[in-house]
């Protein structure tokens, strides 16, 4: 059985947050860009460097054949942890960002034909516009908008009126990075299923905070990045169905990802290599391994409870302060942005770093959202589980010192 969320042991893990910042303790309030790293996923990276270093799927050697074994062992993991149906469904990639790439340049790039449409929220990260932008120019497809509603959750009737003959992609967040809306994956694979369209989730934020099964959720692919996740930076996930993946092209070329080459003709190798050219982040994947299974010992339940106690009292002690608007206030959200009227972001930003408070302020690579809100720029505070309410407690004191002197 696991043990009850204990806030004071979990803090103890992250090394990284026992340090001063601006001669203050720091308080983190960025986890959405990027997680803080616990002891396990450190020493896992230290151990794999300090003594089971090796290129896997090549040579006959002990070292090698152990790497490999560890690493399909991590694709085992990350399959079990997104209930996917086979571990050759799970492909690694750099991140959420390549993982969207590949779908576009692959399977994108083979399906769509001109006139063709693919679906995209307007609360995506760029990262799940820009492919998509990419590969309409190469195949003269059109990328249409599903707009959202003023408090900003997707217009889910937009959405059924967009969707017809001529829809072969949606393309949308599990929860979005901006206000922490989380979309209806599950009525948006159902309704896009109808068409034969399919669905790619971009699960960059969704696969931190849900127990995510990406069989419940229907979705055709499901990417993250092990960095938000507790992992390290330069690992990620690309799910997709086999019977999608077998079928697309692969994306690089190089070792590992051919059975035979020849000047005559090159033959590919069986998923999940197909699409893992070259030699692959090894030690990362370990890491993911590891940070999946630190968060799968810990209470998730009584960590997400953790998260949303710490929103509430954040969202309380700062909402009396003049002229502070909170954008698209979402329930159950790990995060949440804000704006104080008349303030630019980035002074108060700056004004929170120099008493120690790290979070985020910018646009937060969503372009199109913020321009439907009329906005240049929001202040983010994103919540992880290893944040006090003593964190939260000097961040509202520090905020209302900032407001008082801008
Ligand atoms: N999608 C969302 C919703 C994100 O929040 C991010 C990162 O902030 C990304 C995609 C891109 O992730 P990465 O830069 O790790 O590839």
């Amino acid at each position: 059985m696991t043990a009850q969320f204990d806030i004071n042991q979990v803090y103890q893990q992250f090394p990284a947050l026992q340090q001063n910042c601006n001669g203050q303790p720091l308080v983190y309030l960025d986890s959405a860009a990027t997680a803080q790293k616990p002891l396990a996923v450190i020493e896992t990276i230290q151990q794999y460097y300090s003594g089971h270093n090796a290129n896997v799927h090549r040579g006959s050697h002990s070292l090698t054949a152990s790497a490999t074994a560890k690493f399909e062992q991590a694709r085992q993991t990350v399959q079990q942890f997104i209930h996917a149906q086979h571990s050759c469904e799970i492909i690694w990639t750099r991140g959420a960002t390549e993982a969207l790439n590949l779908i576009a340049q692959t399977y994108a790039r083979q399906t769509l034909q001109p006139g063709d449409e693919i679906l995209v929220s307007e609360l995506e990260h760029h990262a799940n516009i820009v492919p998509w932008q990419i590969v309409a120019e190469q195949t003269g497809a059109n990328v249409v908008k599903i707009p959202m509603l003023p408090d900003c959750t997707l217009d889910m009737d937009a959405f059924h009126r967009l969707l017809t003959d001529k829809t072969k992609i949606v393309a949308i967040a599990h929860i979005t990075n901006v206000t922490g809306t989380r979309n209806p994956i599950e009525a948006i694979t159902t309704a896009a299923h109808h068409y034969n369209a399919v669905v790619v989730v971009d699960g960059a934020q969704g696969i931190v905070h849900e127990t995510v099964d990406v069989q419940t959720l229907d979705a055709d692919f499901y990417v993250f990045s092990g960095h938000k996740l507790y992992a390290p930076a330069g690992i990620g996930v690309l799910y997709g169905k086999k019977a999608l993946l077998e079928v697309m092209p692969p994306w690089h070329g190089g070792g590992k990802m051919v059975e035979k080459v020849s000047f005559s003709g090159t033959t590919f190798s069986a998923l999940p290599g197909k699409f893992e050219a070259g030699t692959p982040n090894v030690a990362g994947s370990l890491a993911l391994a590891t940070a999946i299974e630190w968060l799968e010992s810990l209470d998730r339940h009584g960590a997400e409870q953790h998260i949303a106690q710490l929103r509430q009292k954040a969202i309380e002690g700062i909402s009396e302060i003049d002229d502070l608007r909170i954008i698209g206030l979402q329930e159950h959200a790990s995060l949440f942005s804000f704006v104080v009227d008349g303030v630019h972001h980035q002074d108060i930003a700056t004004l929170l770093d120099q008493q120690g408070i790290a979070l985020r302020a910018g646009h937060h690579c969503a372009h199109p959202m913020l321009d439907a809100l009329g906005l240049t720029g929001t202040l983010r505070v994103s919540l992880a589980l290893y944040n006090t309410e003593q964190d939260v407690e000097r961040f509202i004191a520090a905020l209302h010192k900032a407001c008082s002197l801008l």
